[in-house]
């Protein structure tokens, strides 16, 4: 009797065997439909065989193979079995998580067909720069598999580098895969997609899209139809039968990193697809990963560079740097700022003031007994949305309205210490009163219709100032807007996670570019009480790659990534006591012996120790090299899994951490 070996969404590292007489190994890769416990579940047929470990009459039979799609192709497994050993995760777990809702459904919705939508205009494309032309022209599919990295100040036109690439895709009848962060940011690269493509099948694939369309979607890729697919990270694992060519765009954003779940980096898994199916890969960033620049300067990656913005009008901003220890200063803005403001509404152009802070105040507090605002559940304080009047914890959700008085000593006297956006642009808007100022932060703007509609406003000139986060900075062109003001970047200079400044500095190079896209000479003025700080300098000269190479040589002495590999061991519980007795038993177990190359530090609280009422710890484990971390790390998580816990403490491991 044929033994169907079948993949489940189950947090456990093994298959499951069910008997089917008229199974044959050519449904391997098709959807069936088991008894699981007292109910019933979808999963994936992995092998087709004979035997079993357990007695063949105490198999199961399959419910039903599920033949209304062409079986997953061996691509996908291959992909899915990298995943899974590399990040320690559950096969079941990675196969099933690739496919859209419906399709592991027991019992699937009834679908309809989409609506077609009409084609766009068709945008015939500009002359390529010479520098473009040159990154186009160093990437050769026929060669099969290489990584390249397009390295290119804001507004050099890397888009438009892709667009070419996925013409000659396109042109040899092959699919394009265009990885970016977060779709909803970028309306504006889906639509250029469309305008430059308008004959063919472009699909987007992301977590917003009602299910219903990401099924479609995902049908249209994995049968061959959509020869581009636009998607988010989830979308790095969808079947695509003539992929020819893999493009990350913002290659460096921390979004490509799944923070739960099986916690993958979609770049990193980018690259092994890429190599997987023999095809180019190409990742662009105006600020790389320094895992990646570390990559292009040992030669493993190719670099291609474009120094210069696409539009010869356009050039790049002039960054200035306000000591503000030297300068009085109004809710955190100086004097300079404001008439750099003043001197734009005057001329009719746009200014944006930058301060990644949302909220009114990041905590109210009491003078007289030195009560603070803080989220019972997390250690974090509670931020103050005067908006709505809530305090509102960012990091677990928990809210309630605003007291009146101090809860603790009735003192009716309590104060919003510290800015965030809101606090700004109330200010702002009393400095300008005649301007029409817009904040732009999830807050404000909390769909895709939103954003759209923010977006238009700020292109049909509606807005002279914009307060905003990191939001705005993702690559959009504003012409208008002329002035860029950074507030509050120095607290990210020294702060404990040894990331930040690289994150800082790509933030802010990313919100500087919005300056000057177009014919109007962009400025940028950050205020800062370290003027000297090498990050400013480097920004100042927009000089990436001298920042990464200071970067580097720091990491290198530290023995930090990428100059070693890490795993991280978190686990949570109610009290913090049984996290780290956990974590403890985990840094002493004997396979730990066995693998002398792989260091286990002390196990230690996390940063943010305490999260929805959890307590949190971490330890960490690191080798100098990748495979030997790799060799170590399924021993240790079978010994891990060995380890009796009592059933409030949870713990996964991460495989890269980017977070601390
Ligand atoms: P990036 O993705 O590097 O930020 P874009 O591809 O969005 O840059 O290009 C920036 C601007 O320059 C856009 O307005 C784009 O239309 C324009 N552009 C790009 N390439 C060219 C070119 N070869 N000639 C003229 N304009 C160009
Ligand atoms: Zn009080
Ligand atoms: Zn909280």
């Amino acid at each position: 009797m044929p033994v169907l070996r079948v993949a489940l969404d189950l947090p456990l590292h093994r298959l499951f065997d069910y008997v089917d007489a008229d199974a044959s190994t050519a449904d391997v890769g098709y959807r069936v439909r088991v008894p699981f416990g007292r109910g019933e579940r979808i999963g994936i047929i992995v092998e087709v065989g004979e035997t079993s470990d357990w007695p063949l009459d105490q198999l199961k039979p399959a419910l039903a193979v599920l033949r209304d799609l062409p079986p997953l192709p061996p691509a996908f497994f291959r992909l899915c079995d990298f995943a899974s050993t590399y990040y320690q995760a559950p096969l079941g777990e990675v196969l099933l998580q690739a496919l859209p809702g419906g399709l592991k459904r027991v019992a699937p919705p009834e679908r309809r067909a989409g609506r077609k939508t009409k084609p766009p205009k068709f945008h015939p494309p500009p002359a390529l720069t010479a520098e473009q032309h040159a990154a186009v022209e160093a990437v050769h599919p026929e060669n099969g598999f290489a990584v390249h990295l397009l390295h290119g100040v804001t507004g050099s036109g890397k888009t438009e580098v892709y667009l070419h690439l996925i013409a000659r895709q396109l042109a040899a009848g092959r699919q394009t895969l265009l990885l970016v962060p977060e779709i909803n940011l970028t309306p504006q690269l889906e639509a250029r997609v469309r305008a430059r493509f308008p004959e063919t099948e472009v699909v987007s694939l992301h977590s917003e899209l009602a299910e219903a369309a990401r099924e479609r979607h995902w049908r249209a890729a994995f049968e061959g139809a959509a020869r581009i697919v636009l998607g988010t990270r989830l979308a790095v694992f969808s079947p695509m039968p003539d992929l020819g060519l893999i493009i990350l765009d913002e290659e460096h954003d921390p979004s490509f990193k799944q923070q739960d779940g099986m916690r993958y980096s979609a770049r990193d898994v980018a690259v092994v697809r890429a190599h997987q199916a023999a095809v180019p890969v190409l990742l662009g960033s105006a600020t790389p990963s320094l895992e990646s620049w570390a990559n292009a300067q040992s030669g493993r990656y190719r670099l291609q560079t474009l120094y210069q913005r696409a539009n010869p009008a356009a050039t790049l901003p002039t960054v200035r740097l306000l000591d503000t220890r030297k300068l009085p200063l109004q809710e955190g803005v100086s004097s300079h700022l404001v008439a750099a403001i003043q001197a734009r509404l005057e001329r009719g152009e746009q200014s944006l003031v930058f301060l990644n802070r949302r909220g009114y105040a990041p905590v109210l507090a009491c003078a007289a007994c030195g009560w603070i605002s803080r989220c019972k559940r997390c250690a974090a304080n509670m931020v103050l949305h005067l908006a709505d009047r809530r305090l509102r914890c960012h990091h677990c959700g928990f809210e309630h309205r605003v007291p009146h008085a101090c809860p603790t000593c009735g003192n009716q006297d309590i104060h919003p210490y510290g800015r965030g956006t809101q606090r700004l642009e109330a200010w702002v808007q009393q400095q300008f009163p005649e301007a029409r100022v817009l904040r732009v932060d999830r807050d404000a703007v909390k769909s895709r219709k939103q954003w759209e509609a923010v977006l238009e406003r700020i292109h049909g000139g509606e807005a002279d100032i914009l307060v905003g986060t990191q939001m705005l900075a993702k690559g959009h062109d504003f012409p208008k807007l002329t002035l860029v003001g950074v507030l509050g970047a120095d607290s990210a200079l020294f702060a404990a996670d040894w990331r930040a400044p690289e994150r800082l500095f790509a933030q802010l190079m990313q919100v500087a570019g919005r300056a000057g896209r177009a014919e109007l000479k962009g400025e940028v003025i950050i205020q800062t009480q370290y003027p000297d700080h090498p990050l400013f300098s480097a920004l100042v000269q927009h000089d990436y790659p001298g920042f990464a190479q200071g970067q580097l040589a720091e990491r290198e002495s530290a023995g930090f990534p990428p100059y070693a590999f890490q795993a991280m061991l978190r686990a949570e519980a109610p009290e913090m006591a049984e996290a780290i007795e956990f974590l403890k038993t985990a840094a002493a177990l004997p396979v730990i012996g066995e693998h002398p190359d792989v260091l286990i530090y002390d196990p230690v609280p996390m940063r943010m120790a305490r999260l929805a009422n959890l307590e949190r710890g971490q330890l960490l484990a690191e080798s100098a090299a990748r495979p030997a971390l790799q060799a170590f790390l399924p021993a240790w998580r079978e010994a891990l899994e060995g380890i009796k816990t009592s059933s409030r403490l949870r713990w996964h491991l991460e495989v890269d951490p980017l977070e601390f």
